[in-house]
This record gives C-alpha cells, structure tokens and sequence, in this order.
C-alpha cells in the first residue's frame, strides 16, 4: 500500500485527497495545523470562471477545462456519498463589458467558444436589462454571458470533500502543524522523505503533497528549497435585500468591473473581492492582513453603481483573506519540488483555487500513482 500525505486541507488539498481516495492500493494521511478549509479557502467567493475567462489554450485552459468537466460529477459523488448539499449557483455567470473596445476580444473569445464546445453569448444592453431588470446599463457596451460557469460555497465544498473522503478510508489530522521531515538524500541523486513531523507525531510517507498555500514557504525552507508564495489580500461582504433582485428564475453571478454579485437565495449576496497587494512584495503575513475600510466600501459602491439596489441593502458581514500567489512564476505550482523525487507542490492558486481545485487533484493524481 502507497503511503501518500498531504499537508494542507484547504479546497485544493481536500480535493486531492478525495481524488485519491477513489484510487485502489494508496492509503492517504492529510494534516492541517487548524480545521478544514480555514486558510484562503475559508474567505473566496467561488465563483468559477472557466469558459467566461479569457484563458483559450495552454496549461491554464486545460485546468479550467478539467475543472468544469469534473465539477458536475464531483458534486453529484460528494452529495450522494455524504448526504450533504453543497450550495451554488448553476445559473451561469454574466460579465459587463463597459468598454466598446473590448467588443472585439469578447467577439473572438465567442468564436474560440464556439469552436470548443462552449456557447458564450454577447448580449445589447436592452437584452441585459430584459433578462436581469436589476441591472443598469449605463455605460455597458455588452453583457457576456456563460450559461456554463458557475459559482459554489467554498467551506461547504471542502467540508464534503473531506466527508467524501474520510467515508473512503482518508486519515484526517487537523490541529496538527507540520513541523519537519525525515529525508534521506543518496550522493549523486535525489533526496526524497520518508516521514513527516508533527509536534506529537510522526507519520510514514512515500510521497508527500505540499497543498499548504500559504504555509509553503516556511516548510519548503525546511526542505532547503524555499519556494515562495506571498499573500494578496482580499476583502468582501454580505448583504441582505428585504426585496431579492432581478427576476426569480434567472439569477446569474454577475461581474463588473471585477466585482462580482453572488445571489445566495433569501435576499442574501455575496459582494467582493478587492485585491490588494502587500507593500512591495512582502511574504509578511501580518504586514499584508491590514485590510483598509475604504477599500471595501470602494467595492460596494463599484457594484451599487451596476446595480443601484444593492444600496438599500444592509450588510450582514465583512470578511477579508489572503490569496496564495507564486512568487516568480505562474499560478498554480503543480509540480515536483526541485530536489525531491517524492514530494508535490500543489499549491499558489492565488485567485482559482475554488475553480481549479478538481483540475489541481487530477493533475496530482496522474503524476503520483
Ligand atoms: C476574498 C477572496 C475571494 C476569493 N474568491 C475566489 C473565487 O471567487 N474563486 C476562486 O476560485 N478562488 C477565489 N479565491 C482564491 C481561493 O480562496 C484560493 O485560491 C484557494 O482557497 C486556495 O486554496 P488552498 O487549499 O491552496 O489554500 P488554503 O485554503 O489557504 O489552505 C492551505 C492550508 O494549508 C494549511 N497549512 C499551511 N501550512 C501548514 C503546516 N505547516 N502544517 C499543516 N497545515 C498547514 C493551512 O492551515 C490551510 O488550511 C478568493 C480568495 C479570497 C481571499
């Protein structure tokens, strides 16, 4: 039996091991150093943008690709196998374009598309004020809509994955920060690691998954092959309307300006996310967690200016998190950490990772087994 652990059970280590869970002959450890899905994963918004992206080829196509094919069956597993419902909303995502210059790249990503298999429909303005009458259309050359993206609850998606999992034979550890390695490193070759450190045990590993985001950096220095991830901090909110907007059986995630609008149901709504990077490019956790008031408010009146309603509501909660990004090179890092013939980083997905979450497992699970 293969030994495999990760460390990190945010959505993209949950996912992998639920990916590994349905495979025979590997028996899987997953340690957190708090509960599931507390890190980035506990502040997104998961709103998926796969076809509505304009990402058409390379790797970061074919992620985004994986993900919306796997997603659908993933869930429906989840829910059958836990008994849990994983909230979403599977009314497909609507973007405002606010710019006639645009028009064109939006023209040649509908014709990409097509090509592929996915419809992507430009709306007129009239059109998007007929099918979501909350919305004004000042200023909006287009609406772009994607009946196939989605958005789903973060923290209810990793819980089931790790119910799923769990229910498969996966080991969970939570409370239990990994705090170094057992390695061996053979004259000439590479090193690889036999086990891994908590501070109240230590467990057998023949391959080791690094899914910590932003807890990589410390343990790859550990490893002596500091891999950065720095933290872009990301604010959003709740808001509750006593009169839920737009028409009952059409309530699409809606984007503008990069703000999105996430219908909940109840009159409830998800506003967010702002992006903002640390001073300079500090890894400082502490010094990039210092959310400004004003930036989210900044937000709210971005999507209030979109969608004028949204200003009678009343906001029921603010939140803010940091999003793990790969320092000098591309989101995610899935790949072998340089040195190690047996460990994995799968990891950095800054502003995806609810979106590549089942890409990131599947992808983990071809290269291990
Ligand atoms: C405001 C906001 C909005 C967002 N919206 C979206 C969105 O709409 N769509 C989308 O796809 N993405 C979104 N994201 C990004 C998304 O949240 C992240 O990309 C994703 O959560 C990364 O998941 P992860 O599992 O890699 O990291 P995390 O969720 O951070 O999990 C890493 C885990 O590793 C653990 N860990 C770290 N070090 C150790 C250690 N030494 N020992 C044991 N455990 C350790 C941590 O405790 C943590 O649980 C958003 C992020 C923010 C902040």
């Amino acid at each position: 039996m293969k030994q495999i652990t990760i460390i990190g059970c945010g959505v993209v280590g949950a996912a992998i091991a639920y990916e590994l869970s349905l495979c025979p002959g590997v028996q899987v450890t997953v340690l957190d150093r708090a509960a599931p899905g507390q890190g980035s994963t506990a502040a997104a918004l998961g709103v998926a943008m796969a076809v509505i992206s304009h990402k058409v080829k390379g790797r970061n196509w074919r992620l985004r690709e994986q993900s919306l094919h796997r997603y659908p069956t993933l869930i429906a597993e989840l829910e059958s196998l836990t008994g849990q419902t994983i909230q979403r909303n599977t009314q497909g995502i609507l973007s405002l374009c606010f710019d006639t210059e645009e028009l064109p790249r939006w023209r040649s990503l509908q014709q990409i598309r097509q090509g592929q298999g996915y419809p992507l429909e430009l709306l007129e303005p009239e059109q998007v004020r007929d099918r979501c009458p909350h919305l004004s259309t000042d200023g909006v050359a287009a609406g772009i809509f994607s009946s196939q993206d989605f958005q789903v609850n973060p923290t209810g998606l990793t819980q089931a994955l790790v119910a799923g999992a769990a229910a498969n034979g996966v080991e969970f550890h939570f409370d239990q920060p990994v705090v170094g390695f057992e390695k061996e490193e053979p004259a000439g070759e590479d090193a690889f690691c036999t086990a891994v450190h908590t501070a109240s045990q230590t467990i057998a590993a023949d391959a080791i998954v690094l899914s910590t985001g932003l807890g990589t950096l410390p343990l790859t220095q550990t490893l002596d092959r500091p891999t950065a991830v720095g933290p872009v901090l990301g604010q959003a909110l709740r808001l509750h309307l006593d009169t839920p907007l737009g028409q009952p059986d059409f309530q699409p995630v809606v984007n503008g300006h990069d703000i999105h609008l996430v219908p909940l149901g109840g009159g409830d709504y998800w506003v967010g996310a702002t992006v903002e990077f640390p001073p300079e490019t500090t890894l400082d956790m502490a010094l990039a967690m210092q959310p400004e008031a004003e930036r989210l408010e900044e937000v709210l009146a971005g999507a209030i200016a979109y969608c004028p309603s949204l200003a009678a509501g009343t906001v029921t909660e603010r939140w803010s998190g940091l999003r793990p990004r790969p320092q000098g090179q591309a989101a995610p890092m899935i790949q072998p950490l340089a040195g190690y013939n047996n460990i994995w980083l799968a990891t950095g997905h800054y502003r995806n990772g609810v979106l590549l979450a089942p890409a990131t497992a599947l992808a983990v699970r071809d290269r291990l087994l």
